[in-house]
């Protein structure tokens, strides 16, 4: 069965992921190309846990900043948001066949189950593709962080980051010609180098667990089924 070099994934999807380059909100499209990428993994039979971010609606620090809202409440209402992508992620999936289950880590008992690791294990040994929403539950952090913690919790073997360039840069690839990339890095040249892959305590908790990172172009179409199959794609972080 395995085509896949995996037994059990866990991809990070940020909310740009699911809305134009610059916009707001949910567009189908980008949808739509999400879901057959991930229906051609599901397909290899790997296990594959879902964390989606809500940046195409709120990210708590701005909107506190430029509000008279509090900072914990804006960060409630921006993991509110990803709820609305959980959904939103779930039924693309199942309307191209795939089954899954949606948790969430702040409670909406109406539309998807709470966030249970033990639950969320069972679901992917069946074969079910779990979304994970609400992040972590607590404000002032991110859905990086809480890809790391879900992705250990679950025993996941790499938490893959889906980004929209190659993998990670020197600088930002999109502004600077001269941006080096990297095909493999360990952690302290993440944190040391202050490169931007993730939140500082995401690649920390990945370090403590020696959890490995695949930052990759999900927009370039089989990128993820390359990945999967162990091809040399993105950028890996890993202890060595
Ligand atoms: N958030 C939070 N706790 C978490 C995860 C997310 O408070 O555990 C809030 C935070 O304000 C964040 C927003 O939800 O800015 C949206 O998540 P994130 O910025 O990680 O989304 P992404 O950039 O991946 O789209």
């Amino acid at each position: 069965m395995s085509q896949s070099r995996y037994q059990r994934v866990l991809l990070k999807i940020s909310g740009e992921g699911l809305c134009r380059e610059g916009g707001f909100g949910i567009d189908g499209e980008q949808l739509s190309k999400i879901g057959q990428e991930i229906k051609q993994v599901a397909d290899t039979g790997v296990q594959i846990a879902l964390v989606v971010g809500g940046g195409n609606f709120i990210r708590g620090e701005k909107l506190s900043k430029t509000t008279p809202i509090h900072a914990a409440t804006a960060h409630y209402m921006g993991m509110l948001g990803t709820v609305i992508n959980g959904l939103a992620v779930q039924d693309t999936l199942e309307h191209l066949g795939m089954v899954t289950r949606l948790q969430s880590a702040v409670a909406v008992d109406r539309v998807c189950e709470k966030f249970i690791r033990r639950r969320a294990i069972r679901h992917l040994e069946k074969g079910r593709i779990v979304v994970l929403a609400g992040g972590t539950g607590n404000p002032f952090v991110t859905t990086d962080s809480c890809a790391a913690l879900r992705g250990i919790e679950l025993g996941v073997d790499v938490v893959m980051k889906a980004t929209k360039v190659d993998g990670v840069y020197s600088t930002d690839p999109k502004t600077d010609p001269q941006a080096q990339f990297y095909p493999r890095l360990n952690y302290n040249q993440v944190i040391d180098q202050r490169l931007k892959v993730m939140d500082v305590s995401a690649i920390d908790l990945c370090q403590q667990s020696s959890l490995p990172i695949l930052v990759f172009n999900l927009m370039q179409p089989g990128n993820l089924l390359r990945v999967i199959r162990g091809e040399t794609v993105g950028t890996l972080i890993s202890k060595d």
